[in-house]
């Protein structure tokens, strides 16, 4: 599926297949290359088109006759080869007069190209066409602007496609092709051949020198330095023809011929037959995981279900097999900006040339001081040390050794329990399990070595609700019961996420910590799931005014790129621990990763624009709008939403194999567990799309996809 200009879907078109072809830069012969290569395809037996997304320096009414367009190029490249039935050479799909950058030949037309739409016009073009590959060519370099935010590297990441690199054999050129390369390999996008070109006069400017020597020695060392890259493409030798009529094309053709042949046996449909019994690239790498790796929350010998995912981009997942899902999950609360977000992409590529990593114990950088520093800057107030750890259990595990230490420095040894509301989920590892739900949580299993805590109601007063104070009580009962016992209360903040999808009341929190207070134990809020704005505030705390001791952060830390979250407690509690020469007791061999740290900041910096409020705001809206059909609908116990995540509770468990089953075939990607479907999407999700994960959500419950 994918999207199209209005943001509804496209169901059920059939995976692009073709190739990109990009010129290193302009009037390197990327036209004459495409032009071969097209004949050289059809020549294989593909049913192929050259299609130019954006032509400029033609006029939209002479596309077809003027001897400037590319189209006319590649008619005259298919002379003397049988034309295609059904099939026209090429199309041209935006024209515009000026001979200038695409974003500015377009707003001189008054239009505004984007990667969206134009993805879109790609993709019904294609649906249109009975041709088993495109060829699409570009227009310029590949960094050409297309607007004032995107350009064409962003529309051929999108797409996917494999590339054809057009470059100029020449010095200047040489320098080009390598950056061009770069750029590609940078977002992802695979190499099938390097087309090269020589200059029209290419002894003008180096006298004395063996033009051929020349020119064989360039690619040469283009060869060495691609394949010093992983980069294994063939490398085409394109000799610049005097004349270019039927035998001149005959003779690019062939320079083009084995990497045609090459492709025209991978497009299935074209060329040769697929061979029976030959698994599709999904089916074979779900097959070799299978045999070799264990997934979360799984049997290692029941196998569970599974899709694989070959990229990504915004809001969207493309799985091997070409089929594009709408991400409904933000994979578990942490893509928050979407995928490939290039801000993060930048940060990342930028830190990783620098230094990815070192040890922090006795060293520190920059990205780290950094990243702390703005931390603080965004937590509620009081927070005063930032303690890095590598994932969010290891966070709590810290966040509950910090408790410990700081009870133990004042001498209240005795305080060795944690009180922490049923319902709550703070990880897997042996202390955060401690803390989640003692059913659900998986105590049962491990009860020989977890830690007995301590367990007081659910916050039983909804969000949405007038706050009832008797809900209060239980944990009013377990501090005055146990008050000399407990080094902290660990709650998760106005959302219990994965021990129930549960919204409560703020009022709650204000009382909690009035109740901490006169027990003079520590609060511990895991915001590991609410931090960053899923609640509509950056962090669910805010809801409540209530500052706690130490709180707890993670996943959307990196905005779901990197694993990376921090333990910030108060001064009160870093300097307890530290007194009389104390030190605190932990510290991972990836601790404060300069990688993460970096694309940490980067995705601050993303948040400090301000634009999560409206987008999260806009989803809140999407999701109440969306799903309240479900509300009436037989089997459901609730429907609840805050800010970007929307929940549809149901009276039993649901079967989440058929339904993830049944959402992929949806177009979407949703995994509900237990008796919860529930919806968090990236906040950059358009609202087309929010309300097709929701209505997904609304037919799954119409058709039983949960109970079979
Ligand atoms: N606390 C909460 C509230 C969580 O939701 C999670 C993860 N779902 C964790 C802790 C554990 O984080 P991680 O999976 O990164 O270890």
């Amino acid at each position: 599926m994918t999207t199209c200009a209005d943001g509804s879907l496209i169901s059920n078109i059939r995976p692009l297949q073709g190739i990109f072809v990009a010129g290193s830069g302009t009037d390197v012969g990327k036209t004459v290359c495409t032009g071969a290569l097209l004949r050289a395809l059809q020549q294989a037996g593909c049913a192929v088109q050259a299609v130019k997304p954006v032509q400029t320096g033609v006029l939209a009414s002479e596309v077809a006759s003027s001897s400037l367009s590319d189209a006319a190029v590649y008619s005259k490249a298919l002379e003397g080869i049988r034309p295609l039935e059904h099939l026209h050479a090429s199309a041209v799909l935006h024209c515009f007069g000026l001979p200038a950058s695409p974003h500015l030949a377009a707003a001189k037309e008054n239009m505004r190209l984007d990667c969206q739409n134009l993805c879109h016009d790609i993709l019904t073009h294609w649906d249109a066409l009975q041709a088993s590959a495109l060829l699409l060519e570009g227009a310029g370099g590949l960094h050409v602007p297309l607007n004032e935010d995107e350009d064409m590297l962003d529309l051929m990441a999108i797409l996917g496609l494999p590339v054809l690199l057009v470059g100029g054999n020449y010095l200047g050129g040489l320098n080009h092709i390598l950056l061009s390369v770069a750029a590609l390999l940078h977002r992802g996008l695979s190499l099938v051949g390097l087309a090269l070109v020589p200059a029209p006069d290419p002894a003008k400017g180096c006298p004395g020198v063996d033009v051929a020597d020349m020119l064989a020695d360039n690619a040469r060392i283009l060869q060495k330095k691609l394949r010093v890259l992983g980069c294994d493409a063939p490398l085409i030798e394109v000799p610049r023809l005097e004349t270019l009529d039927q035998a001149g094309w005959e003779a690019l053709a062939c320079q083009f011929g084995p990497l045609a042949e090459r492709m025209a046996s991978n497009w299935p449909g074209a060329g040769q037959k697929k061979l029976t019994g030959h698994l599709s690239e999904e089916e074979s790498l779900v097959q070799r995981d299978r045999r070799t790796v264990w997934h979360p929350y799984a049997s290692a010998t029941s196998l569970p279900r599974l899709n694989a995912v070959k990229r990504t981009y915004n809001n969207r997942m493309v799985l091997a097999g070409g089929k594009e899902l709408v991400d409904g999950m933000s994979s578990w609360w942490a893509a928050i900006h979407g995928y490939n977000h290039p801000r993060l992409l930048d940060a990342l590529h930028a830190q990783a040339g620098r230094m990815p990593h070192v040890m922090f114990g006795g060293l520190t950088h920059e990205p780290a001081v950094a990243l702390a520093e703005r931390l603080l800057a965004v937590l509620p107030e009081g927070l005063e040390r930032v303690f890095f750890a590598d994932s969010g259990s290891v966070a709590v595990e810290v966040a509950l050794k910090m408790a410990l230490q700081y009870q133990q420095s004042r001498g209240e040894t005795q305080r060795t329990r944690f009180l922490t509301p049923r319902g709550g989920y703070h990880g897997d590892t042996i202390g955060a399990m401690s803390v989640c739900d003692p059913v659900t949580g998986m105590h049962s299993l491990f009860s020989a070595m977890l830690p007995e805590q301590l367990f007081m109601e659910r916050p039983s007063c909804r969000f949405d609700q007038p706050f009832d104070p008797a809900c209060l009580n239980d944990a009013r009962q377990m501090l005055t019961a146990h008050g000399k016992e407990i080094a902290a209360v660990i709650l998760e903040p106005i959302v219990q996420g994965a021990g129930g999808m549960w919204f409560y009341h703020p009022e709650y929190l204000r009382g909690l910590a009035q109740l901490c207070r006169e027990a003079d134990t520590l609060l511990i809020f895991d915001e590991i799931a609410t931090g960053f704005g899923r609640t509509g505030k950056m962090f669910a705390a805010e809801w409540a005014g209530v500052p706690p001791d130490i709180l707890c952060c993670g996943k959307a830390l990196t905005g779901g790129m990197l694993t990376l979250a921090a333990t910030v407690c108060t001064g009160r509690v870093a300097e307890g621990i530290c007194r009389d020469n104390g030190v605190f007791m932990h510290g991972p061999t990836f601790m404060a990763n300069a990688l993460a740290c970096a694309v940490a900041c980067a995705s601050l910096d993303l948040l400090a624009s301000g634009d999560w409020q409206k987008q999260v705001h806009g989803l809140e809206l999407a999701l109440h709008e969306g799903l309240a059909p479900c509300r009436d609908m037989p089997g459901v116990a609730d429907v609840r939403i805050l800010g970007a995540i929307g929940v549809v509770e149901m009276l039993e468990p649901v079967n989440t194999r058929s339904l993830q089953k049944f959402f992929v075939d949806m177009g979407v990607w949703l995994r509900p567990f237990n008796r919860l479907i529930y919806i968090m999407p990236p906040y950059v999700t358009p609202k087309e799309d929010a309300l097709r994960l929701c209505a997904a959500v609304e037919e799954a419950l119409r058709q039983g996809a949960h109970l079979s």
